[in-house]
C-alpha cells in the first residue's frame, strides 16, 4: 500500500474495543469510516489480553455504581457513572451477544457470573479466563467482513491535523512514508500506557500515543498521576510479564510472602479481594521485606479453570501451585479528557476506551470496567462523530529524513524513561522524587524532540509520546498532594539516585 492524501467522514485511530465500538457504531450512522491501526495482529492490543471479562449490572445498576464509587475512594463522577451503568447491559447485548455472538460461560442457572475484588457481587461475564481475545477476534472480523469500514493495518497516526483548535484528520505513517488523512471527525481510541514502565502487562508498543497526540494539539488532560497497577503479574524467569486475574483470587486462591505467610487478612479486611491498589501496595511491600511473593492456587482447581493462565504457568516452568507474582503497569484511569459522549476539549476531537478519561474510574478503576467503558463510550462517540464532512487544510510539513540515528538511540532513551518512572513514578511516590523525575524527563524529552523535529520514523514519533506522557503523569503527580487511589504519596527515603544521567 502506498500513502496518498485520503478522505474520510470519521478517522478512527486504534483498533481495540474502544476504537471498534466507536468504528461500527459511526459505520450504522451511515458515515465513512477510515479505521487506522499501528498494530499488525490482534494481540498489539490490550483488549486481546483481557482476561478477566465484562461487568454487568444484573439489574441492579445502583449495587454497580456503589461499587465503582467505593473502588475510586468516591473520586469517580457520578454522571460518568450513571453514564456507564445505564449503558452497561444493552452495549453488551447488542454489541458484543447479537452482533458478534460472543458465546459467555453459562452454567445450569443461565451466566455463569465471576466475581473480582471489590465487587460486592459476581456479575462479570467472562469466556474461560481469555474474554478479551473471545471478544476482539471476531469484533474484528465483523467490522472487516459485515461493514463499510476501511481497516489500515500497521498504519500509525502520529500528528493531528489542527487548525485554530479544530482538528482535521491526522498525518498517517505506514512503511516509512506519510501522508495527511482529512476526516470530519477523529477518534482517538490508541490505548495505555504501560510501555512507559519496566513491568507491564500492556502490549509492548503501548507508547500513549492518542493522549501525547492531543494534548501537544492542546487538548486537555486530567488524572493522568492515577496509574493503575495490577498486584500480580508473573515474576519468574520466565521471559514474560503476563497477567494472572484477580478472577483467580475471585475464586479462592491466596498470596503468601517469602515466609509463607498468608498476608492479606493484615491489610484489609477484604484480604485478597481488597482494592488493587491496596494489594499493589501490600505485595509490594512484602516483596521487600520477605524476598518474594506467590499465589498459591492450591485450594482451587486452577487447570480446568483457568486453562490459558495454566499453559502459560507451564510454558514459563512456573512449579504450581505457587506463582511467583509482582505488581505491575496495568492501567491508565486518567486520559484525554472527554464528555459522555467521547468529545474532547477541541472541535471535532473524540477520544474513547482507555487513552480518554471519561470520570468512570476516578483515582482507581473497578476490575473488568474498562472493556465496558470502551465498549460504551465507543458506541456513544461512534454515534456523536457521525455527520461531518471532511475538510482538507494545509498539513503539517514533514521534513526529509536525515541519517539514520544511532541504532541505539530509541533503546538507552526508553530504558532511562522506564526507569525513572519505575522509580520515582511508580506505585509510591515521594514530593522530591517526582520533582527529579520532572527533571530528568524534561531533559530526555528535549533530546528527543531535537530529533523529532527532523526525523520520521514511527520509533521516534512513539518515544516522543512516551515522553509527553510521562511528563504529563509525573507533573499531575506532583501537583496533587493527596494520597488516593493509584497515587500514593510516601515520606522521602534515602531513595537510590537512579535518575542521575
Ligand atoms: C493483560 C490485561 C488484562 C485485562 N483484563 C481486563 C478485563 O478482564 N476486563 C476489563 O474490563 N479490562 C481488562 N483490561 C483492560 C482493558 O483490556 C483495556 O483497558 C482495554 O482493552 C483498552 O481498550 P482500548 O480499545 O482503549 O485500547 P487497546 O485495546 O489497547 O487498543 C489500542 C489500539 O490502538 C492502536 N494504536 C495505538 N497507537 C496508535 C497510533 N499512533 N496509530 C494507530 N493505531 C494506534 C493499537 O495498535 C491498538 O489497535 C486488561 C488489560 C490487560 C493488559
Amino acid at each position: 500500500m502506498t500513502m496518498d492524501t485520503q478522505t474520510t467522514d470519521a478517522l478512527v485511530v486504534g483498533a481495540g474495543i474502544a476504537g471498534l465500538a466507536a468504528a461500527l457504531e459511526a459505520d450504522r450512522q451511515g458515515a465513512d469510516v477510515t479505521l487506522v491501526t499501528k498494530a499488525e495482529r490482534p494481540e498489539e492490543a490490550s483488549t486481546w489480553w483481557a482476561q478477566g471479562g465484562i461487568a454487568v449490572t444484573r439489574d441492579d445498576p445502583e449495587q454497580f455504581a456503589a461499587d465503582i464509587h467505593d473502588a475510586s475512594a468516591g473520586t469517580a463522577d457520578p454522571d460518568a457513572v450513571d453514564a456507564l451503568v445505564d449503558d452497561a447491559d444493552d452495549a453488551v447485548r447488542d454489541i458484543l451477544v447479537e452482533t458478534l455472538g460472543v458465546e459467555f460461560d453459562t452454567n445450569g442457572d443461565g451466566y455463569d457470573y465471576g466475581q473480582e475484588a471489590a465487587h460486592d457481587e459476581p456479575r462479570i461475564l467472562h469466556v474461560d479466563a481469555a474474554t478479551g481475545k473471545h471478544v476482539h477476534v471476531p469484533f474484528l472480523n465483523y467490522v472487516a467482513d459485515e461493514t463499510d469500514v476501511r481497516i489500515r493495518e500497521d498504519t500509525a497516526a502520529l500528528e493531528l491535523i489542527r487548525h485554530e483548535g479544530r482538528v482535521y484528520g491526522a498525518m498517517l505513517e505506514h512503511d516509512g512514508e506519510w501522508a495527511p488523512t482529512f476526516a470530519g471527525t477523529t477518534v482517538l481510541a490508541t490505548g495505555g500506557i504501560g510501555a512507559l514502565y519496566p513491568r507491564s502487562t500492556n502490549p509492548d508498543d503501548a507508547t500513549g500515543d492518542g493522549i501525547a497526540m492531543a494534548a501537544l494539539a492542546g487538548a486537555d488532560v486530567a488524572d493522568m498521576e492515577y496509574v493503575q497497577f495490577h498486584p500480580t503479574a508473573y515474576d519468574g524467569d520466565g521471559e514474560d510479564t503476563f497477567l494472572i486475574s484477580e478472577a483467580v483470587r475471585g475464586e479462592g486462591a491466596i498470596l503468601r510472602n517469602g515466609t509463607g505467610e498468608r498476608f492479606m487478612p493484615d491489610y484489609h479486611a477484604d484480604a485478597e479481594l481488597a482494592p488493587r491498589d491496596v494489594v499493589a501496595r501490600a505485595v509490594k511491600t512484602e516483596r521487600e521485606e520477605t524476598g518474594e511473593v506467590v499465589l498459591d492456587v492450591s485450594g482451587i482447581d486452577f487447570e480446568s479453570v483457568f486453562p490459558d493462565l495454566a499453559e502459560k504457568c507451564a510454558d514459563n516452568g512456573v512449579a504450581l501451585p505457587e506463582i511467583p507474582v509482582a505488581p505491575a503497569e496495568h492501567f491508565l484511569c486518567g486520559g484525554i479528557n472527554v464528555d459522555d459522549r467521547g468529545q474532547t476539549t477541541l472541535d471535532r476531537l473524540y477520544a474513547v476506551g482507555e487513552c480518554a478519561r471519561t470520570g468512570v474510574h476516578g483515582a482507581n478503576r473497578l476490575a473488568s470496567t474498562s472493556l465496558l467503558e470502551g465498549l460504551v463510550w465507543g458506541r456513544r462517540a461512534g454515534e456523536a462523530a457521525s455527520g461531518f464532512e471532511p475538510q482538507e487544510i494545509e498539513a503539517p510539513e514533514l521534513l526529509d529524513r536525515d541519517p539514520a540515528l544511532p541504532d541505539n538511540f530509541a533503546r538507552e532513551k526508553f530504558h532511562r524513561l522506564r526507569r525513572v518512572m519505575d522509580e520515582r513514578v511508580g506505585i509510591e511516590r515521594t514530593t522530591d522524587g517526582l520533582q527529579r523525575a520532572q527533571s530528568v524527563l524534561r531533559r530526555l524529552k528535549g533530546e528527543v524532540d531535537a530529533y523529532a523535529r527532523t526525523r520520521t520514523s514511527r520509533s521516534l514519533y512513539e518515544l516522543r509520546s512516551a515522553a509527553v506522557v510521562s511528563l504529563l503523569v509525573a507533573r499531575a503527580a506532583s501537583e496533587n498532594d493527596e494520597s488516593v487511589g493509584c497515587h500514593y504519596l510516601v515520606e522521602e527515603t534515602d531513595a537510590p539516585a537512579a535518575d542521575a544521567d
